[in-house]
């Protein structure tokens, strides 16, 4: 861990660079953590990675080494002048000045792979403050992409990874599991990054499945059916039905739900994903 922490501190004493706590900057400094990552994401020369947030470019140094092509997304504009002196010898990189969560992902691919057939992954160690909004958009834009690696808060891993309808389920576990396979790789202490982050992290790793999970007539109705579950955990699953507007009255939902033998009582996080798609098919087919 040394080299890393010595390394990192020179970095940030070199550019005066002082951790930017609003773009959840924590840089690592455990080089176990980054080899472990990148060996479960199984990163070979066939391959394009995308870098989310290479800050200093400590885990891009090792992705330039394994990969074919390492496109990185910075939003911190401090960052992009360090990076490309630091890398200026690597002919295999390339970074772009962005607010990920703006940039058309699909277009970026579309464009490499015209010039090149490379498989596509994710890798990062995300800032933690747009975790969500940030796999959301990797997985909701359908991109053609084989896997994401990255290093999430250890709640959000449990959430994200957990089985839907079992402990530790929210419904972004059902979203996950609905496009990805999910398993969590490495647990990695507060003591891995300067600045120490105030919780334990976690590198996940999701491979993307060729078919969804399950199968839906729409996508919509049926992520639209899991989120009012979840909007109110305590409720049984007809009071969530109701109260979102999906079902005028609780005599339609419990039709719905008997008809479907499943138990009127339940809670909506209980359901397995199956459950949740049978739902959505049936009132999808009552409306058409
Ligand atoms: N990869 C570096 C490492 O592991 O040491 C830094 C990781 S740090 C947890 C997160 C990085 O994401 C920071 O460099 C931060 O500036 C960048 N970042 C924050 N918000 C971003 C956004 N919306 N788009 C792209 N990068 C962002």
């Amino acid at each position: 861990m040394n080299n890393l922490y010595d390394e990192t501190k020179f970095l940030m004493k070199k550019y005066s660079i002082n951790a930017n706590k609003n773009l959840g900057q924590n840089f690592l400094i455990d080089e176990n953590v980054i080899y472990t990552a990148i060996d479960s994401a199984n990163i070979t020369k066939d391959d394009l990675v995308i870098e989310i947030g290479p800050g200093l470019g400590t885990l891009t140094k090792y992705l330039l080494e394994k990969a074919k092509k390492v496109i990185c997304i910075e939003l911190d504009s401090r960052m992009i002048d360090i990076l490309k002196e630091r890398f200026f010898l690597y002919k295999n990189f390339e970074i772009i000045n962005e607010d990920v969560l703006k940039v058309d992902l699909q277009k970026l691919i579309e464009k490499e792979r015209e010039k090149e057939d490379l498989k596509v992954k994710i890798v990062a160690n995300l800032p933690y403050y747009i975790t969500t909004p940030i796999i959301m958009k990797l997985l909701e834009s359908k991109l053609s992409i084989e896997s994401i690696t990255v290093m999430v808060q250890k709640e959000v891993a449990k959430r994200l990874s957990a089985i839907p309808g079992e402990k530790d389920a929210g419904a972004i576990t059902y979203s996950v599991y609905y496009y990805a396979n999910c398993s969590e790789i490495l647990l990695v202490p507060q003591t891995s990054f300067i600045p120490s982050p105030e919780v334990e992290s976690e590198v996940i790793n999701l491979k993307l499945r060729n078919e969804p999970a399950v199968k839906v007539n729409s996508e919509k109705l049926f992520f639209r059916i899991i989120k009012s579950s979840f909007m109110q955990r305590r409720k049984t699953l007809i009071n969530g039905l109701v109260n979102s507007g999906i079902y005028k009255n609780k005599e339609e939902a419990k039709k719905c739900l008997n008809d479907l033998n499943i138990d009127e009582k339940a809670r909506g996080e209980t359901l397995t994903i199956e459950q949740f798609a049978k739902i959505s098919n049936y009132i999808f087919n009552q409306n058409i």
